[in-house]
This record gives structure tokens, C-alpha cells and sequence, in this order.
């Protein structure tokens, strides 16, 4: 059963004769998941039937091909695997104002569940429809293990003062998922096939940077590649993390961006992994859990979340004092997209994230930190590293990317570090320092070789 902490009930209307809805969005899986779980439960609850729908609706964010062709790719997998449910799975296009409306009227929808996702222009979506539907409409936190809701009900300051609520829930909450099983009823209207490829022609996007291949998306791909990291990257990440060139750590980021993989599951997986040192299980559930939470916290309980005004007050007085300093560097945004800096470090990093849709974490946020040092201002520093992120980043467009920006550019979860020029008290970092860490030649190597050709036929 699903805890009843996990759900909101965002409207109560009548509900209407047909089936319970489940919008699925962010959570891009049939298993593990929260929200179709309970979506199932109260279908069964009510003696009515379930289905799923997808809502596509305009990209939002920067978005680019490669994220169009992982949604498309990622929903014919749920499209697969629901079909081994005999749980009906459908598509529609348009703004959700119009397009979720309709087919409740269509169908005289007896409920709505969704999956929660704290970003503003889906939160905007969500209670647009709402605002027109008269049935009653849920919410469920299938992202985090602990939900965003339940442990705390403000923005915290820092991961220190956020562990101590993850731990207090966390008996309540971890634990494996149960299996899911349809409803007892089965729907009984028609829906129409869907034609994939007219679905993936639906979306315009700003960007054509495709796919990459080193990385299959979808639910069924995520598993092989938990399992691949438990095998074979799991052992060495508390002590090789940090570094770009032996890159042990487990590249679920994109799985767990879609939805394709849950967080929950992977926690189970790893704790229960043998012949790991604990070192290696702690340090990666920190990553996964605090860390990942703490993102939907800051960006659920924070207005302007990638605004300078959203950062603490020292950082902001900071950051604005050194405002006029002079930069010995200043690119405009294409430098920065075409990898044109004189720091051969930073365009491999950029790089890495065209060619493959990734960065490795200590990249990120070198990467981050040197657009601040030479931007013009802190403000356009954070446009363009999240613009950037957005349309590049396979994992981006979510709460990560939006905490790993505002970490980097304005100190958000940091603490104030020795005053220096442009940064202020920002956590500063260096060529030198990412030297003394790992071996930046081999790193520029490797993600160098395309340069030339990568924006030019
Ligand atoms: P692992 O080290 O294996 O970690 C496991 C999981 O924990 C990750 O998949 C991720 O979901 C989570 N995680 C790890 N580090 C963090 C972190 N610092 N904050 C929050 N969650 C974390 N992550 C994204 O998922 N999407 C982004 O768009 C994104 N943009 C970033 C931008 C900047 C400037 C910075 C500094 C960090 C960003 N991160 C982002 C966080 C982090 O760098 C990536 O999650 C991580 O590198 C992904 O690789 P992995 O899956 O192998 O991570």
C-alpha cells in the first residue's frame, strides 16, 4: 500500500464513471513507481479501471533532439511494458490546459493522479488543469524515497541540516517497492495506436545536437546499467569519484532525470550489494539521497530558484561587490557553446557534455564556476551555465541541474570561503587544483579529438 504521506489530494470533486487517470510525467517507469502504484490502488479502490496517459505538451527549457529522442524512446518502453500488464498507455498533444481536459471529458475520467515535479512551468501546467477539470486530482512523490513534503516544510540551508530529516523518515520510508499488479477492472473504451514517429516529429526544439550512442534510454536500458555499475564501478567510488579520467561513477543520472529508474530501487540494490566496503555504499547514498533530495527541497520551497535574489544574503552582498572587478577573460555565450576558451580543461569539459549529453560531476562544477569568473556578472553567469546545462546535459532540465548552477555560481547549500576578486567569498576552483586531482592531459585528450569538427560540417 501506498503511505498516505506520499499523497496529496490537490482537488476533491465527484468523481466520474470511468477510469482513474494516471498523468504520468516525470516518472517515466512501470516499475517501482509510486505513483502509478497508488494510481492502481485506487482504481482497484473505486471498482474502476486505469490508464496511463502521457501528456506531451511544448519542450520547455532548452530542450534539444537528443531529450526529444530519449522521451520518445523512454515512453515506447513504458508502452512495452504496460502492454505485459494489459494497462492501457496513450499519448496526447498540446498545451495540458486543453489536452488533459479533453480527454477527461472524452472519457468521464473518474480521477487524476500525477507525479510530482517541482519546477515552476510544470507546476503551472499541472494546476491549470485543475483549475478546469471538476474531478478530484492527487499528487505523488515518486522521486524521492523520503517525499519532498514530509521531510520539512521549508528550504534548508545545507545538506547538514537536511541529512538529520532524511534519517529520521528513512525506516519509514526505504525499503523495497511492491510489484505491480493492474486493477481488476479493465478498460473498456478505445484508444488510439500510436504512431511514434508522428509523435516524435511533434516537438520543436532549439538545438539538433542528437543522442548519444554510448547510452540506451528507457526503463529496461536503466537496469543494465545499475547492474553494470554495481559490478564494476560500485567498489572504487568513494575513492575515485572525484575523478574525470578513471570515471567510476554510476551514470544514472539520465535514468533517474526520466523517471526510468527509481531512486528507492538503487538504494535497495546497493545496501544489499555483497563484498562492498561500507565506505563505498555511504558515499554514493549521499550522492543519491541527501544530495539528489536536497534539489527538490530547494527548488519546491524557493521562488526563483535560478535567480540571483534566491541566494543567501552573504553570497548575494558578495557576489554584487565584486561585480565591477575586472576579468581577465570575458566570452559571449557562442565562445562558451563552441568550446573557444583559452583553458583547454574547461572546453574538453564542454566537450565531454556536446558529444555525450554528460559531464562528469568535479568537471561540473569547474565548469560552472570559471563561466562566473568570466561573465560579466553573476546574473548572466547562471544563464548561461543553466541554458547550457539544459540544452546539453541529458540529465538536465530538473531540480539537479538547477541546485548544481546555483551551488556554483552563488553558493546555495555552501558556506562563505576566503574573499577573492570576482567570486567573492564563492568556493573558488582552479586548473592547478583539478592537476593535483587527476590527470587533466588525459582528459583533455580524450574530449578534444572532435572539436574542430563538432559545430562545422
Ligand atoms: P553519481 O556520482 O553516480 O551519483 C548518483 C546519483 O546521485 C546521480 O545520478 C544524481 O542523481 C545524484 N547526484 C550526484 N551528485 C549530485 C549532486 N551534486 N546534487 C544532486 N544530486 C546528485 N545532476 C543532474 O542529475 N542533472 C543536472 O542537470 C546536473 N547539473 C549539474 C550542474 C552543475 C554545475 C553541477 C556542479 C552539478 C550538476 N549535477 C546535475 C549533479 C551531479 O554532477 C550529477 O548528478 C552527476 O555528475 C551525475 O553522474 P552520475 O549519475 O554518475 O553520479
Amino acid at each position: 500500500m501506498t503511505d498516505p504521506r506520499r499523497v496529496r489530494q490537490k482537488k476533491e470533486a465527484a468523481a466520474g464513471t470511468g477510469s482513474v487517470v494516471y498523468v504520468m510525467a516525470r516518472e517515466q517507469r512501470v516499475n517501482n513507481n509510486w505513483a502509478l502504484l497508488y494510481a492502481a490502488e485506487l482504481a482497484e479502490k473505486h471498482n474502476v479501471s486505469l490508464v496511463v496517459l502521457f501528456a506531451m505538451g511544448p519542450m520547455f527549457n532548452s530542450g534539444s533532439r537528443r531529450h526529444n529522442d530519449w522521451m520518445i524512446a523512454s515512453l515506447q518502453n513504458v508502452e512495452k511494458n504496460l502492454n505485459k500488464h494489459q494497462v492501457p498507455f496513450t499519448v496526447v498533444t498540446g498545451e495540458w490546459a486543453d489536452s488533459i481536459p479533453q480527454f477527461v471529458s472524452e472519457h468521464d475520467i473518474h480521477s487524476l493522479v500525477f507525479d510530482f515535479n517541482p519546477l515552476q512551468p510544470v507546476r503551472g501546467w499541472r494546476d491549470a488543469v485543475i483549475k478546469t477539470v471538476d474531478i478530484s486530482v492527487h499528487e505523488v512523490d515518486a522521486r524521492n524515497v523520503v517525499p519532498c513534503w514530509v521531510a520539512i516544510d521549508k528550504a534548508v540551508y545545507a545538506a547538514r541540516t537536511f541529512r538529520p530529516k532524511i534519517k529520521k523518515y528513512w525506516t519509514e520510508f526505504a525499503g523495497d517497492c511492491p510489484k505491480f499488479h493492474k486493477p481488476s477492472v479493465c478498460f473498456s473504451g478505445s484508444l488510439p495506436k500510436l504512431d511514434w514517429e508522428q509523435l516524435r516529429q511533434y516537438r520543436s526544439f532549439e538545438c539538433d545536437a542528437p543522442l548519444p550512442d554510448w547510452i540506451t534510454p528507457g526503463e529496461d536500458a536503466a537496469q543494465d546499467m545499475l547492474q553494470e555499475f554495481l559490478e564494476e564501478r560500485l567498489n572504487d567510488y568513494d575513492e575515485l569519484r572525484n575523478d574525470p579520467v578513471k570515471d567510476c561513477t554510476s551514470r544514472l543520472s539520465a535514468y533517474l532525470r526520466w523517471g526510468n529508474i527509481s531512486a528507492q530501487q538503487v538504494v535497495s540494490a546497493v545496501e544489499s550489494k555483497r563484498g562492498t566496503r561500507y565506505e563505498n555504499k555511504a558515499a554514493f547514498l549521499e550522492e543519491l539521497v541527501v544530495r539528489r533530495e536536497l534539489t527538490d527541497n530547494y527548488v519546491y520551497y524557493t521562488k526563483d530558484y535560478d535567480k540571483l535574489s534566491a541566494a543567501a544574503d552573504w553570497a548575494q552582498e558578495s557576489l554584487k561587490k565584486h561585480t565591477d572587478d575586472e576579468r581577465e577573460y570575458v566570452y559571449t555565450f557562442s565562445e562558451f557553446e563552441e568550446a573557444k576558451t583559452h583553458d583547454e580543461l574547461w572546453n574538453a569539459a564542454q566537450m565531454q557534455m556536446v558529444q555525450e549529453g554528460r559531464m562528469h560531476g568535479y568537471m561540473r562544477m569547474y565548469w560552472a564556476k570559471k563561466i562566473l569568473e568570466w561573465t560579466n556578472t553573476p546574473e548572466y553567469a547562471i544563464e548561461v551555465a543553466m541554458k547550457l546545462n539544459d540544452r546539453y546535459q541529458l540529465d538536465g532540465r530538473d531540480s539537479n541541474g538547477v541546485v548544481g548552477v546555483m551551488w556554483s555560481i552563488c553558493g546555495i547549500h555552501d558556506q562563505g570561503w576566503a574573499e577573492r576578486p570576482v567570486f567573492g567569498k564563492i568556493r573558488y576552483m582552479n586548473y592547478n587544483g583539478a592537476k593535483r586531482k587527476f590527470d587533466v592531459d588525459a582528459y583533455v585528450e580524450k574530449y578534444t579529438v572532435a572539436q574542430d569538427t563538432m559545430f562545422h560540417d
